[in-house]
């Protein structure tokens, strides 16, 4: 059965489908960048609102500015904009759910006055966005790229804007030039502070544009922070057949997601905004100790699964994940490493989230890789894996796990595995790597004498016992038994 308004009587005696009338709600959160994550994340979330006839002016209007975009407003145009959720449970069931809440969608590069004109709208008091970390348009150094020919082409006057920069600028002109207040503008782009990023990104395009529009985004607009979590790979071929085997639901661009789900987002939304916290949202005033929790122990967990399970022979990060001593190798990592070195999480228990984490990695119905945690590991180990070592060496702390994670890494980065097999490292700074892991040969910690990854930690005595210890049993007993002896008592 396909999914149209008409068909959903009967869809709805196979799988949940809105209740709500459709029709009835109106826009009032315009959100860039419909890929999968938005449609299992924030789209859902309003979903529900709207099925506890919580939300009727909060409609979600959807807008592609890529020209990839195109497949996505074909594909929601053809199901009247909605599109079925499936949750994969680790035992292998799906809980499938028509989502009703993208009530429009408008592709830009087609009609960017129909766009404008939404965002100008009294009733769209919410902009949010998932248009990856390169989306915020940020040179290395974290300055708006001015050069970017899409900026420069959306600066010259007259010009129709194509980049999100210079529809939303256009749209807040507008709005100034009626007398109404700027939308409040929600990043959920997986970024440490995305809030003051976009803050920083919007402000510095409408600076090119105009100063005085600047002025007045700076000192009316809210970007409130965000931290969003919930496994969404990409949709493939066959998991849209599978829903189609085991539902007869015909869904040209399903979602498949795991069962967790998180948003904790700063309350900050001067013109209003549904009543987010009645299903589940975590509102607050400071987002900065839940972001430190996911990128220490999930991120950080990711990378730990990385090297060393690749290693070890892994391809699929349930299979690393469900290995005992893999197990217990990531619990004693965040329990006796990374933990504490959190502040408190309010609302949170972290016992809880850790041994939660172990249950998302070993979830077999998501499908995760290796290769993917394993990807661009110099600007991700710097981040969520050294600022560990760091906290831990300056409080005394243990840091076995963290030196091996480290060191499995370099062992990575020899790119041959313990098959002899050849590692593809994926990163931009693969090169420059391959190097300082073959120098470890005749050079005991070379590896970490780059000090634009690795700061003064290559210095520090303690590391490089515990980092040099790891790597001398990674190339004498392996991966797996390296993890098993760490691993012993942790469950
Ligand atoms: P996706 O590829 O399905 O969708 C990405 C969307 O972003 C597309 O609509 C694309 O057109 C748009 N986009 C990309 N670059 C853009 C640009 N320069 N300007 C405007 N739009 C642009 O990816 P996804 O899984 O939906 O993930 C998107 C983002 O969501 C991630 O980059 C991440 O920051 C965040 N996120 C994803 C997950 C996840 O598990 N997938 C989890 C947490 C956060």
């Amino acid at each position: 059965i396909p999914i149209t308004a008409r068909t959903l009587p009967d869809l709805a005696g196979t799988i949940s489908v809105p209740s709500y009338r459709r029709s009835e709600i109106s826009t009032g959160i315009v959100h860039f960048g419909v890929g999968g994550f938005h449609r299992a994340h924030q789209a859902r979330y309003l979903d529900l609102l709207h099925e506890a006839q919580a939300a009727p002016d909060w409609g979600i209007c959807g807008v592609g500015v890529l020209p990839a975009d195109r497949r996505m407003r074909d594909a929601l145009a053809t199901q009247d904009g909605m599109y079925t959720l499936c949750v994969a449970a680790p035992d292998g069931a799906w809980t499938p759910r028509v989502v009703g809440s993208i009530v429009e969608y408008h592709w830009a590069p087609e009609d960017p006055e129909t766009v404008i004109e939404r965002l100008a709208a009294p009733g769209t008091r919410i902009l949010t966005l998932t248009i990856t970390e390169g989306g915020y348009n940020c040179t290395p150094e974290g300055e708006f790229d001015v050069d970017h020919p899409a900026i420069r082409a959306d600066l010259a006057p007259d010009a129709m804007p194509g980049t999100v920069f210079g529809l939303v600028a256009e749209a807040l002109a507008r709005r100034r030039a009626r007398g109404l207040r700027p939308f409040t503008i929600v990043s959920c782009d997986n970024i440490a502070g995305n809030g003051r990023i976009a803050r920083a990104s919007f402000t510095a395009f409408a600076r090119l544009r105009d100063p005085e529009l600047a002025r007045w985004l700076s000192a009316e607009g809210a970007f409130p922070n965000s931290m969003v979590d919930r496994i969404t790979p990409v949709t493939t071929e066959p998991m849209r057949a599978e829903l189609a085997r085991r539902f007869g639901v015909d869904d040209s661009w399903p979602v498949l997601t795991e069962p967790f789900t998180q948003w904790v987002l700063e309350d900050e939304f001067p013109l209003g905004r549904p009543d987010l916290d009645r299903v589940g949202v975590q509102l607050v005033g400071d987002v900065a100790p839940y972001e430190l929790m996911k990128l220490r122990l999930l991120n950080g967990s990711h990378q730990a699964l990385a090297y060393l399970g690749h290693l070890a022979g892994y391809r699929l990060v349930h299979e690393a994940a469900a290995d005992p001593d893999f197990a217990g190798f990531l619990s004693r990592y965040m329990a006796t490493e990374a933990l504490p070195t959190l502040p408190p999480v309010p609302g949170i228990d972290l016992v809880a989230y850790r041994r939660e984490l172990l249950v998302r990695f070993g979830n077999a119905a998501i499908g995760d890789t290796i290769a993917r945690l394993g990807a661009d590991a110099s600007d991700r180990i710097p981040k969520w894996v050294l600022p560990v070592i760091s906290d831990r060496l300056a409080g005394e702390g243990e840091i076995a796990c963290a030196a091996t994670v480290v060191a499995g890494w370099a062992r990575y980065c020899t790119g041959v595995d313990e098959q002899g097999e050849p590692i593809e490292i994926v990163d931009p700074l693969r090169d420059r790597l391959r190097e300082l892991a073959a120098r470890e040969e005749w050079e005991p910690g070379a590896f970490l004498s780059e000090r634009t990854l690795f700061g003064t930690l290559g210095e520090q005595p303690r590391f490089v016992a515990a980092y040099r210890k790891a790597l001398q049993s990674l190339r004498t007993r392996g991966a797996r038994a390296t993890v098993r002896e760490l691993a012993a008592g942790h469950p």
